[in-house]
């Protein structure tokens, strides 16, 4: 069993596939890195994430994410999924959604039931604004099409105060009709995003607007849950609201990250890395090294700071950009 200090078990492991992406969202992926930044990115190979996993299953962990970068853009994304798929786990994915139509016949291969596809405006022209890239149409049209092959779709929606707020009760109100989550996430600082907590809107926000159009009621909660949910009234669908920022809820934290090139991060804010690959490819048991880093978890957001009421300093957070760690 994996247990911190703070005796929370984890169960959930989020391995990242690769830090590239088609996309550019630059609250993710940033514009000014330095050339040639990735690439010194060693990646861990398809049975090298195998063996890794293996061992964290055997110790506990019941349900694996597949993130990034965009997962669906390595070459060898398939072979991967099929072979996590052997393991007794629940096995999920986060995607952009661009390429989700060329491997439907994979995920059901593999026993996948859960896609959570980002998607952060319903408009067009916004939408490539964020992304860079023109994917909007196709990547509701693949929303559509897991939808009609029944798999359970979450839409992840990173508001922006001045970017996309105005759009949440459009969002809700797609839950009419279409049995999606939507799940709007505050605004979180990485390296290179250039974060300030005037960018940050709020889960009390996010309800009050919500507020002026619909009446809702909130859905049960669990401990280990990072979404409060709710459902408006007469709606197909639910939404949620991710409050890392304004509400954390570190206490319940079952989650561990690993990320392509192979390091572990006990929290999405963690400043340290342990290297699992290095020690499995030197034929060292690396058992000891994930316990370890379990349980040296800090109680909350890495230990690097706090909510954003208290108008964290993020200039000292030492940590990578969302898109090398996998969201
Ligand atoms: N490429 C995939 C995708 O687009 O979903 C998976 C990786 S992405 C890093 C995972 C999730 O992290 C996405 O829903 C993305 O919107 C979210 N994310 C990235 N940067 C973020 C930030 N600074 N604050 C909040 N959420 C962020």
């Amino acid at each position: 069993m994996l247990k911190d200090q703070f005796n929370r078990v984890h169960n959930y492991l989020r391995i990242s596939l690769t830090e590239k992406c088609n996309l550019r969202c630059t609250y993710c992926n940033p514009v000014d890195l330095p050339k040639g930044y990735f690439a010194h990115f060693d990646k861990m190979l398809p049975h090298e994430i195998e063996q890794i996993a293996a061992v964290f299953v055997q110790n506990g962990i019941t349900k694996i994410r597949l993130t990034g970068g965009e997962p669906l853009v390595r070459k060898d994304a398939a072979d991967i999924i099929l072979r996590l798929s052997k393991l007794p786990v629940k096995l999920a994915i986060t995607t952009n959604g661009v390429f989700v139509h060329d491997f439907l016949d994979t995920f059901k291969k593999a026993g996948i039931r859960s896609v959570n596809v980002s998607l952060d405006s319903l408009k067009s022209t916004r939408n490539h604004l964020i992304t860079g890239r023109d994917v909007h149409s196709g990547v509701v049209q693949n929303i559509q099409l897991l939808l009609k092959n029944n798999f359970e779709v979450k839409v992840n929606v990173v508001v922006m105060k001045n970017v996309n707020e105005d759009e949440i009760v459009d969002f809700v109100a797609w839950t009419k009709e279409e049995p999606i989550q939507v799940r709007f996430i505050e605004f979180m600082p990485f390296a290179g995003n250039h974060w300030s907590s005037d960018k940050v809107f709020s889960y009390k926000e996010i309800l009050e607007k919500v507020d002026e159009k619909f009446t809702y009621y909130q859905l049960p909660h669990q401990k280990q849950d990072t979404a409060l949910k709710f459902k408006a009234n007469g709606h197909r669908g639910t939404f949620a609201i991710i409050s890392t920022m304004s509400q954390p809820f570190c206490s319940g934290c079952n989650r561990l990250r690993l990320t392509t090139d192979g390091k572990m991060k006990n929290c999405l804010f963690s400043k340290t890395e342990v290297d699992i690959l290095g020690a499995l490819r030197k034929g060292e048991d690396i058992l000891p090294l994930i316990s370890q880093c379990v349980w040296d978890k800090q109680e909350s957001l890495g230990g690097q700071f706090t909510s954003v009421n208290g108008k964290p300093d993020v200039r000292h957070i030492e940590n990578r950009s969302m898109i090398h760690i996998g969201g």
